[in-house]
């Protein structure tokens, strides 16, 4: 794949870039370990100041950031700027609690004196330079939700953005360069994804973080493994929306719409699979539909767009493919699926009932305005349905019922679980998921605490 802007509104490429060769890869995992050498040891004031220059910076670069984005990906702008704002709060955030969340833990004195020691503290300290491969999906917060805290720790960060990104991704770099950061703290490789296993190999290279898809997270984590290196996965999901009779359904499908197509359907954690109760399965179907077939899908700069492109005409085919053998394998079409007419990779909001395990739209994941409507007889039916899939990464469940929402928060599959609302990421809690969306957790003292060394300093 080359390295280039290619508008996904046109099909018009922009700017193309040449990969980074050995020398100039060489030359940034040196500066990489040098800057550690002396960042691990400035104190949390000082990186907290960087922080919030780095966000400040963002917040006036706020709507130039944000058309590159939507340039290279193609996300409807008010979603772009959104990002950006969201970000900037991240940053802040980590800025102000990482000294709380990594403060030095002093163990209970009976427990000290149980191991002879007279006093022991458990001290988090940073590991080194961290690889970050990062999707082009939300091309700013994926990274940033990955570099506030690996800073914040004293850890310095490659990234290896995804390669229709590349603006984006040098943006960043320039970014925490003019916030003051020590060269070296914070870099772009401009590589492809064939570079990734010699740079995670590289014995500077410490850990790695991977945003994306399934394969790609088995490739890293795989050559991680070999090296003993730590590794952070965040993948694919095709979370579950459940809706119970005792819901508010207008409100639960008016979520539901956005829930879907959020970035135009290409979020990991945007909901896929709809399982409603058959109690409130039409009213629900009909309202969700109609939802859907009023977004205004059109040219993602205006203001008003509602669901732009899809990101590649990869993707959009990619998507086409699973209507399709969906719809030939029985499924019913309530709207969409089809290419509206004209330039750009642009697919129609889409609802499918009567879905079945054997179509692939059951488990794999749709990365495009496509959900997918499923009716349950009652709470057992609509849990097992919800975890009849390789992927566990958020949830959301519909009712009002106490006991319910016990049952669900026990038993979904999932890294999350959201109660009358819909799946959405703040610093302060731990994100993430199981089965096939990953391991690990970003976000939270949890996040900053998983590229640590986690040290026991045991006094006798
Ligand atoms: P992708 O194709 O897996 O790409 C993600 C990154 O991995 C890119 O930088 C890509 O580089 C790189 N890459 C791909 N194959 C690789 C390999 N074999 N070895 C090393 N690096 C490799 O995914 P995507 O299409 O950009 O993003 C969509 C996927 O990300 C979806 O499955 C989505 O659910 C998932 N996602 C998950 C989360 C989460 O938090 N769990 C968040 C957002 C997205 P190139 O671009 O150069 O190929």
């Amino acid at each position: 794949m080359p390295i280039a802007t290619v508008n996904p509104a046109n099909g018009e490429t922009l700017k193309t870039y040449e990969a980074l060769g050995a020398e100039e890869i060489e030359r940034r995992l040196a500066a990489a370990e040098t800057a550690f050498r002396t960042y691990r040891t400035t104190s949390f004031a000082e990186r907290a100041r960087l922080l919030h220059r780095a966000a400040d910076l963002l917040e006036e670069d706020r709507r130039d950031v944000a058309r590159v984005m939507t340039t290279e990906m193609g996300k409807p702008i008010k979603q772009a700027r959104a990002e950006v704002a969201k970000c900037a709060k991240a940053m802040r955030w980590y800025a102000d609690h990482a000294e709380e969340l990594l403060a030095d833990e002093e163990s209970a004195e009976s427990e000290a004196k149980d191991s002879g020691a007279s006093r022991v503290l458990v001290r988090y300290r940073p590991l080194g330079p961290v690889l970050a491969v990062m999707p082009w999906n939300f091309p700013l917060w994926q990274v940033i939700r990955f570099a506030a805290p690996a800073l914040m720790a004293g850890n310095v960060g490659l990234l290896k953005h995804a390669s229709n990104v590349p603006q984006t991704a040098l943006y960043l770099e320039d970014l925490f360069h003019r916030a003051g950061f020590l060269e070296g703290c914070f870099q772009t490789l401009l590589i492809g994804s064939g570079k990734v296993e010699d740079v995670l190999r590289d014995g500077r290279v410490r850990a790695a973080t991977l945003t994306g898809s399934e394969p790609a997270g088995r490739a890293v984590a795989s050559v991680a493994g070999d090296e003993v290196k730590k590794t952070v996965l965040e993948l694919g999901g095709s979370d579950p929306f459940v809706v119970m009779p005792s819901a508010d359904v207008d409100r639960a499908a008016k979520t539901a719409v956005t829930a879907r197509v959020q970035n135009t359907g290409q979020s990991c954690i945007a909901a896929k699979r709809f399982i409603v109760h058959t109690d409130v399965f039409d009213a629900f179907a009909e309202r969700f539909t109609a939802g859907m077939e009023a977004l205004k899908v059109g040219d993602p700069m205006d203001e008003d767009t509602e669901v732009g492109p899809l990101s590649s005409e990869r993707g959009r085919s990619d998507l086409e493919e699973l209507v399709d053998d969906a719809v030939e394998a029985g499924a019913t079409v309530l709207c969409g699926a089809e290419r509206p007419e004209g330039s750009g990779w642009y697919y129609a909001p889409t609802v499918l009932a009567d879905v079945t395990p054997d179509m692939r739209i059951h488990r794999e994941e749709a990365f495009g305005p496509v959900a997918t409507l499923y009716r349950a007889a009652d709470l057992e039916e609509a849990i097992a349905i919800a975890n009849d899939s390789p992927f566990g990464l958020s949830s959301n469940v519909w009712t009002r019922d106490e006991d319910e929402v016990d049952r669900f928060a026990r038993d979904l599959e999932a890294g999350g679980v959201y109660v009358n609302g819909m799946t959405a990421s703040h610093p302060a809690f731990p994100f993430g998921g199981v089965k096939r969306s990953g391991y690990g957790r970003e976000l939270s003292g949890h996040g900053i605490r998983e590229f640590c060394n986690i040290t026991t300093v045991w006094h006798g």
